[in-house]
């Protein structure tokens, strides 16, 4: 299963299986982050020890943005609005994924809302 660590390791997930997608995002946050999402349910992921990650939460507070406390890689978002129980890891932060086979799909999330490779 693979692992999700930051830097110094204090902050761990665990996800169920490796990414088929990532999706990267244009957003104000997104773009600065550089963070490569692979979504997930909530239910499937181990989410860190408490208190190793700060979130940070901003706009419309629908999304707490995680970091490591110690050495700073944003490890996942959460929702806040508990109905939504999708969540994302930063699959930068995982080791040895196999980057030829994920498709890596840009999500427009600075106007349109939708993704730019859209095939449906
Ligand atoms: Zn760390």
């Amino acid at each position: 299963m693979p692992e999700v660590s930051c830097h110094c390791g204090q902050a761990k997930l665990t996800a169920p299986r490796p990414p088929a997608e990532v999706v990267e995002c244009n957003c104000s946050i997104c773009r600065r982050l550089g963070a490569r999402w692979a979504h997930y349910q909530q239910s499937e992921i181990t989410l860190p020890k408490p208190g190793t990650t700060q979130p940070y939460v901003w706009g419309d507070r629908m999304l707490a943005f995680h970091r490591c406390r110690s050495c700073g890689c944003v490890t996942h978002w959460q929702s806040l609005s508990g109905a939504q129980q999708r969540m994302a890891v930063n699959a930068r932060l995982i080791d040895g994924l196999d980057w030829d086979h994920i498709r890596i799909r840009q999500f427009d999330g600075a106007s349109t809302w939708t993704f730019q490779d859209d095939e449906t």
